[in-house]
């Protein structure tokens, strides 16, 4: 599923460097993208006149190329020490994204050029650590997948990381341009992870992603070639019959992953959760969604920055969290869970 924007905007001096070269000569000879170059400082329009669903699928079909200058990375816990910023915004359209809130009206996917800054900052930040590894998380802001087929920094990165001693790298997707990742010498520093859901999750709010079967087809080809993998499967949603349908999901992950021991698999398991936030963006952008957003069914778990989220019910967490382990353990046994929330 190549990503392919409708509008593509180069900040000044992105040019300077070769990625928004590669960037520039691989979509301009196609009629139906339109190429703009903006001033220093000058702003990318919005829509005027727009509505809050048109601002929104403009924007998911909008790639600006750019030069990342706050070289400060931020945090990331638990899973990782830092962000490492090569990439902000995705193609995708899933409706409980968590990107929906953050870029709102703007959810721009943003490329950053100046790659061999960032990783020569990220060399800094493993140095302050050490003997210590740091580790950095190459998707928290974004899904950098699509984006690899132009940009090639994800490629880079993986060998970058192979040449550190204290420092790993990884990142999660839903897509399945992986194919530039398989042959490099990545030294297991690297942990590449899928996101993967049930059928039915998919196919009803996970919009313009792969389906399940090629998302297993791309975890298989990254197993093959020795990556430390994990799968993130999220939001568990209680819809009617969701154990019958996630056995289906395991029976055909099991079946792509026959060759690889499952002690080497990671899994993190996270239950739909919402902000009262999230659920007047997610209503702004898809007003007839059917994602369960009943507060009165929900408990409220006070939030440590002062906003709460709506999880399920206790007896709901245990449910989840007592088919899950049963579930890897029958499929995957001795594979790690990292954590059920
Ligand atoms: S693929 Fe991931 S990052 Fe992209 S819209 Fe879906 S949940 Fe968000």
């Amino acid at each position: 599923m190549p990503f392919v924007p409708q509008r593509v905007f180069f900040e000044a001096e992105s040019l300077d460097y070769p990625i928004a070269q590669k960037i520039l000569d691989a979509l301009k000879s196609n009629p139906r993208v339109s190429i703009n170059m903006l001033k220093s400082k000058q702003r990318i329009k919005t829509m005027p006149g727009a509505s809050w669903e048109e601002a929104y699928q403009a924007g998911k079909r909008t790639l600006v190329v750019g030069i990342r200058k706050t070289l400060n990375f931020q945090s990331c816990k638990p899973s990782a020490h830092y962000q490492l910023p090569l990439v902000t915004g995705c193609m995708g359209q899933c409706e409980y994204c968590y990107l929906n809130t953050q870029f709102g009206k703007n959810p721009y996917i943003r490329v950053y050029v100046n790659l061999e800054e960032i990783l020569s900052q990220t060399a800094s930040y493993i140095e302050q650590r050490k003997p210590d590894t740091t580790i950095f998380e190459g998707a928290a802001t974004s899904d950098p997948v699509p984006v690899e087929p132009y940009t090639g920094s994800l490629a880079e990165t993986v060998q970058f990381f192979a040449r550190q001693e204290h420092g790993k790298f990884r990142f999660v997707t839903k897509y399945t341009d992986v194919d530039s990742l398989l042959n490099l010498n990545h030294q297991g520093k690297t942990t590449i992870r899928f996101s993967i859901n049930a059928d039915h999750i998919i196919r009803n709010y996970e919009h313009f992603t792969p389906g399940l079967p090629k998302r297993l087809l791309a975890a298989g080809k990254v197993a093959a070639a020795g990556y430390p993998l994990g799968f993130i499967i999220g939001p568990v949603i209680l819809f009617d019959d969701w154990e019958a349908e996630y056995k289906r999901m395991f029976e055909a992950l099991r079946d792509t992953l026959s060759s690889r021991k499952s002690d080497g698999i990671s899994f993190e398991i996270i239950s739909h959760r919402f902000t009262a936030r999230a659920k007047n963006t997610i209503m702004n952008v898809y007003p007839s969604t059917t994602l369960p957003m009943d507060e009165s069914q929900r408990k409220y778990k006070y939030g440590q920055f002062g906003y709460g989220k709506y999880v399920y019910q206790p007896e709901q967490i245990e449910g989840i969290t007592s088919y899950f382990r049963q579930a890897i353990e029958e499929f995957f046994p001795g594979a790690n869970v990292d954590y059920i929330i």
